[in-house]
């Protein structure tokens, strides 16, 4: 097996392959074992679990989830990679690869299924490694070469419909979208389709986002993805990562972060989709006072006065003073 969370290891392998970095595509891979090693552990996995690690990269940490999950499918955007990834989880029967940008693969798969790469009448979503073929599975196979040789074999057991399983989600994400990627795991679509949360969320992220996502009311760093990320998942800050673990190292230091969707079922979702319209509003006049900010989420001025006053939140409060439980519960008074 090719160690490439070693440095020595990831270096030779980029030579062999004439690989370059993609500055465009965030890509700065681990390369140190003990802070992915982490992330494997945060991720609280068994061999009944299914994950999703977002930009595999050269795959470091997908062959570690790999022996510790049941099964691992790593989305990778950039294809020229994609050979590499095949060589490097090759014999790790539990990997799927597939090559597609994350944001539109977790689209294209309604309701977030991300179990689909396994079920027989989604395989149109998978891309490198696990193709219909005839009723049958077709997997690229990496020779050590990295040529793909493709085999077939009849559908089994693994391959049927899981829609009702659970997944995880890992991933040393790319810093350039991770507040969309973040966003995306809860946000309504603009085709109005809810998406299905991970159990869990394991992510490495830029340690001003963590911060950020993080963030009490009244910080500087509070906002609309804070209150996002706050209402719909526990969010936990598990270890400060150096850039030096890195490469190439990036000019940021980074840090594990972990969320787990709360149990909401207590909670209306329409009043969910109105809370998040007071809090887009709120935000994008984050200096002005409620009574003014709030006026720009649509809502008649009586109303919005009445549910302030229900609530006690005190009209000439800011925006960014509010939890997302006030959010919520000022957005339960209006209509
Ligand atoms: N997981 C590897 C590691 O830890 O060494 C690589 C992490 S690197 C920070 C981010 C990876 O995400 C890169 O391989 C990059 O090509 C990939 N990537 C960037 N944008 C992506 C997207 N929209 N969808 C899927 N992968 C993406």
């Amino acid at each position: 097996m090719i160690e490439v969370w070693k440095k020595t290891e990831l270096e030779k392998l980029m030579r062999a392959y004439e690989f370059r970095y993609s500055k465009a595509w965030g890509q700065n891979f681990l390369v140190d074992k003990n802070v992915l090693e982490k992330v494997v552990l945060a991720a609280e996995l068994s061999q009944d679990d299914s994950v999703v690690e977002i930009g595999p990269g050269a795959g470091a940490l997908t062959v570690l989830l790999a022996q510790a999950a049941g099964h691992v499918t790593a989305v990778e955007i950039d294809k020229r990679l994609i050979p590499l990834l095949n060589e490097v989880t090759e014999g790790l029967p539990n990997v799927t690869i597939v090559n597609d940008d994350f944001l539109k693969y977790s689209r294209d798969n309604s309701a977030h299924d991300f179990d689909a790469a396994r079920t027989d009448n989604s395989l149109r979503f998978v891309g490198a490694r696990l193709k219909d073929c005839d009723g049958k599975v077709c997997e690229s196979i990496g020779d050590s070469q990295g040529k793909s040789a493709r085999v077939s074999r009849p559908l089994a057991a693994q391959d049927a419909p899981q829609k009702s399983r659970g997944y995880k989600l890992a991933g040393n994400l790319p810093y350039y979208i991770t507040t969309p990627i973040i966003a995306g795991l809860f946000e309504t679509g603009a085709d109005g389709a809810r998406p299905r949360p991970p159990e869990l969320a394991v992510f490495m992220v830029q340690k001003e986002v963590a911060e950020r996502l993080m963030s009490p009311p009244g910080k500087k760093t509070y906002g609309a993805i804070s209150v996002l990320v706050q209402y719909y998942a526990g969010i936990e800050m598990l270890s400060a990562v150096s850039r030096e673990v890195f490469t190439p190292r990036p000019n940021v230091d980074s840090a594990i972060i972990r969320l787990r969707p709360r149990d909401l079922s207590g909670d209306d979702t329409e009043t969910a989709s109105r809370m998040f319209r007071l809090v887009r509003a709120g935000f994008d006049m984050r200096r002005k006072t409620l009574r003014n900010s709030l006026a720009g989420a649509g809502f008649p001025a009586a109303d919005m006065a009445a549910a302030l006053e229900k609530t006690g939140i005190d009209p000439i409060r800011r925006a960014e003073t509010l939890s997302p439980r006030d959010f919520y519960a000022l957005a339960s008074y209006l209509p």
